[in-house]
């Protein structure tokens, strides 16, 4: 695991289990053995594919769902006991989950309403909630009359109404158009900042997750499968699955031929990578990982440097700023680098050195490999 838990003060998970009975007879653990702690303040994400558990987590922490076994506190006290409506965390779900037949007013005062509170703070507090989320003066309005992103807004609005100790975020912002939804990340983190509670944010969209979160919880299987800081879940991924799973990277095995406290130099079976790596031992197997756009590639009159893989061009395909080179090493092996676009034209089958830095190379000991 990259980090250990912050403050482990606030949300405090431990050995959760969680089991479901297939319609075929067969049994699924959608949480095979959790162990997790959040602070009070963070933008925590649980992230990973479809059915790795991420829904079951926030279900059993709103209060929809039950746990086979384990415990959750939430700031020293368990949750698990007391009913959904009175735990202090509010759910915002992807498909906002608004009442039709009420105004925008009512729709965000609908909790303040059911618990009594007068009139007067019910209708400061509506006002306060939805300038927060940016959308001031719309309480007379109906839901059918507002945009996707405006009813997320409110579905925002009306979940921070009654000041939870947190938040749980269901996808909240999948059904948005892509400019809109980019917008509404750098909103939902300024909210979580202005705010100061825990917003816990479920996504399989790894870039919104290294976008958003103070920290990063990789699920699979039900189980975790690293935490950490976006930084270190990009540049060190515990794992084949991370690594495949956040951002494409090119991912080589290899044998370390020589290691020294500087550096190492490792086969690639007819290739050969210098990376800083100083815990290595000669002779051990490793994977080896790096990103694309590490790769640069040498100017005409730059100097040429012993470091970098050589390569055919096999394809290069143009993404606005950057072109992404598809290519093949002479041992067989495919390679991808990412390339500002203003780079001079390429051809297919012209030969190219994919210049790295030693210490942009990734190395996980076959001894390590968690998958
Ligand atoms: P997605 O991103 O598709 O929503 P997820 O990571 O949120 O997926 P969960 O919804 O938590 O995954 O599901 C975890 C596993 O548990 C899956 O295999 C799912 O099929 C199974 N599961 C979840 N809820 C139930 C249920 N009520 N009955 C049977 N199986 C369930």
């Amino acid at each position: 695991m990259a980090v250990s838990d912050p403050t482990p003060d606030f949300l405090k998970i431990k050995n959760a289990f969680r089991h479901f009975a297939t319609p075929e007879g067969g049994s699924v653990r959608a949480l095979d053995g959790i162990n997790l702690n959040v602070a009070s303040n963070e933008f925590i994400t649980l992230l990973g594919p479809s059915g790795c558990g991420k829904t079951t987590l926030l279900n059993i922490i709103a209060g929809f769902e039950r746990l086979d076994s384990g415990s959750i506190l939430l700031g020293g006290s368990s949750l698990l006991e007391l009913p959904a409506h009175q735990r202090p965390v509010n759910t915002v779900f992807q498909s906002y989950a608004l009442f039709p037949h009420l105004n925008i007013g009512d729709n965000v005062g609908y909790g303040l309403d059911v618990a009594g509170v007068a009139k007067k703070e019910r209708n400061r507090r509506v006002s306060e909630s939805l300038e927060m989320v940016g959308l001031s003066g719309v309480e007379k309005r109906r839901p059918s009359q507002l945009s996707g992103g405006q009813q997320q807004r409110v579905a925002l609005a009306r979940a921070i109404i009654n000041r939870p100790k947190m938040l749980l975020l269901d996808e909240p912002l999948s059904a948005l158009d892509r400019n809109l939804r980019s917008k509404m990340q750098i909103e939902l983190k300024n909210l979580q900042s202005e705010l100061g509670i825990c917003f816990l944010f479920v996504t399989h969209d790894q870039e919104e997750a290294l976008t958003m979160s103070d920290r990063i919880v990789v699920l699979n299987g039900g189980k975790i499968e690293q935490r950490g800081t976006p930084d270190e879940i990009y540049h060190r991924p515990a794992s084949r699955f991370v690594t495949e799973f956040i951002g494409e990277s090119n991912i080589f095995s290899g044998r370390v031929l020589e290691s020294t406290p500087e550096f190492s130099r490792i086969d690639l079976g007819g290739a050969e990578v210098i990376c800083n790596n100083p815990t290595l031992s000669a002779g051990e197997q490793v994977s080896l990982l790096i990103r694309p756009e590490h790769f640069h590639l040498k100017a005409a009159d730059e100097p040429s440097s012993s470091r970098g893989l050589n390569a055919v061009l096999e394809q290069s395909v143009f993404i606005g700023r950057d072109h992404q080179l598809h290519c093949r090493m002479g041992n067989g092996q495919e390679v991808s680098a990412l390339i500002r676009s203003s780079f001079k034209a390429l051809q297919a089958g012209q030969p190219l050195t994919l210049e790295y830095d030693p210490a942009a190379w990734h190395v996980i000991p076959e001894r390590e490999r968690v998958n």
